[in-house]
Parts: C-alpha cells; structure tokens; sequence
C-alpha cells in the first residue's frame, strides 16, 4: 500500500538513505497540522469515460499498478535493450555508469532534450492535484508548473482543473509514483498511459511535459516517454521540503528559505526548483517563496521555449 508521505517523499535522486518506506502519516509529523492529507482514503469521483472502456475493455480507473494497454504508437524495438533495471539508490552497475545511460536518479545525468534549469529562477510543484493544491493556486502570483498523478486527478479532478483554469501548466507525474527504472517497458507505458488519459479525461488534454517520480530516469525510459512526445523535465534546485515532514530531518521552513535565497544569489537568479503540492505544508512554504523571495517566473514550456500541450481537445 502506498501512503501518500511515500508519495511526497524521496525525491531527491541523490538521498539513498532516504529510500526506505516511512511507515509515518502525514499527521503524525509536521507540528500538529491536521490538514496533512492521505488522498488514498478520498474516492475515485472522475466518471471512467465511455472512450477509454472502448479502447481499454475496462470500466473504472484501476489501483496502483495499472494494466498494460498496448498503444500502435509504442514501439519496443526503438527502447535501448542494454540499460539494466534497477532499484532506487542501488546504482553499482558499471553499465549504469555508461554515458549511453545517462542515469539522473544515480549521476546527475540529463539529456538534450531534458528541461533541467530556467533563465528565471521558477518553482515547480509535484505530487497533486490534492485539496493543499487549491490553496497553493489561490495564493500564487505567477504562472507555474504542476506534475500530477493519475490516482490524485481521479480523486480530485475539480482541484486539477480549477489549476489549468488559471493557466498553470500541467505535466504528467506518472499514474502512481513509481520508480520507473526498476519496471519493464510494459510497466512503464502503463504509468504514462494511464496518467495521460487521467489528464485527458479530466481536462481533454495531453501532456508535453513529464516528470520522473524520485528523479527515476535514463535513455531506457527517455526513450518510451519521447514515444509518447512528451519531454522529461528535471531540476538544480531541490528544496527538499518533503524532509520537513519527519522531524528526525530537523528541516524546517526557515531552512528552505535560506537555501532558496543562497541557490538564487550563487546561481544568478536562475534555476528550476522543486517542490510539492501534497499537503499544506509543503504549500504554504511554496506560498512565501512564490510572494517573498522570487520575482518573475516562468512555466516549464517559456524556460526552454517549448510548447504547453501536444494537443487540446477543448
Ligand atoms: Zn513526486
């Protein structure tokens, strides 16, 4: 069963030692704060459009391993077959260590075509859409971009589209939080499809822009998600607000803001940041830095010049 803290957690792709699952909730930690959410006790409240029961033979959104559904646009003879699975934080392969790899949860690494930085400093927000998130976008003073997940959107699809409706936008943050470099090719088109046609069937749109759960990415994966056309988006600034979470970090909102502002002063204002939507926490410190700490902003499309969605349907 996976709780929402693993959700939120471990995002860092250097912080092997942060990798085991926290059996802790939300409300045990973070001072009191009775607002933290477990979205997995809230329902799936999106209908299961007549489409996808066409295309799929399935009649509701499934659990958190989604069936494979096999896509004529997905070609497995294109997917690097020489990049080894494997686990979050173990990266002792040499074949991992190959350039023709380019593992980012293991060396950093990112491809030409990854989004990784912005010439304005800008926040990005993982993990929703949640009820926290509601907040977050009333409270925001500029455009920004939110990767979400199939299993939050069907549970709160009006958050989600409440957020594009004020012109944020909308990435894909897979179905279900998975450490993709770990799954078969199968597995992984059953995340990206199954959180496309959440975004879809919520807004009728498809996503451009996808962000790998835990920083999980290399030329294996790449390779499916460019299938789908989207582009894989990264960071250089993690705030690490997750760690706030669990007090043994001894993390607290005044130790972001001094990493924000030293990262802004040593990288001359620019950067691309992430953070998450899940609970209040983690959005009232995205609320300061957005009003008190940075200036202008740009969504992931403006920093590298790419486009919003690869198709609207309405
Ligand atoms: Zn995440």
């Amino acid at each position: 069963m996976l709780g929402l803290n693993t959700i939120v957690k471990h995002h860092s792709a250097h912080n092997e030692s942060e990798e085991s699952s926290s059996q802790c909730d939300f409300r045990d930690n973070g001072g009191g704060d009775s607002t933290g959410l477990t979205a997995f006790n809230s329902p799936v409240v999106l209908p299961f459009p007549q489409w996808l029961t066409d295309f799929t033979g399935l009649t509701q959104w499934p659990g958190l391993d989604p069936p494979y559904i096999p896509l004529d646009f997905i070609n497995f003879n294109l997917v690097p077959g020489q990049i080894p699975l494997h686990l979050q934080g173990q990266c002792s392969d040499p074949r991992l260590r190959d350039l023709s790899t380019c593992s980012f949860d293991c060396f950093n690494c990112v491809a030409s075509d990854d989004a990784y930085t912005c010439p304005k400093l800008s926040q990005t927000f993982d993990d929703g859409p949640t009820p926290a998130t509601t907040k977050l976008v009333q409270n925001l003073k500029t455009k920004s971009t939110f990767f979400t997940l199939g299993v939050q959107i069907v549970r709160f699809p009006e958050v989600y589209r409440q957020t594009y409706a004020n012109g944020h936008i909308m990435g894909s943050h897979t179905w279900s939080h998975k450490f993709l470099p770990s799954m078969t090719n199968e597995q992984i088109v059953a995340q990206l499809e199954w959180s496309i046609w959440a975004m879809n069937a919520t807004s009728g749109h498809l996503p451009k822009w996808f962000r790998p759960p835990y920083g999980g990415i290399d030329n294996r994966v790449r390779s499916i998600v460019r299938q789908f056309g989207m582009q894989s988006v990264l960071w250089d600034m993690d705030t690490f607000d997750w760690k706030m979470l669990d007090s043994s970090n001894h993390r607290r909102e005044q130790d972001i803001f001094a990493d924000v502002r030293k990262f802004q002063i040593a990288n001359g204002g620019k950067g691309l940041m992430l953070e998450h939507d899940a609970i209040v926490r983690t959005v009232d410190v995205g609320i300061e830095i957005n009003r008190n700490i940075l200036g202008e902003q740009m969504t992931v499309p403006q920093c590298v010049g790419g486009i919003d969605y690869i198709k609207k349907f309405q």
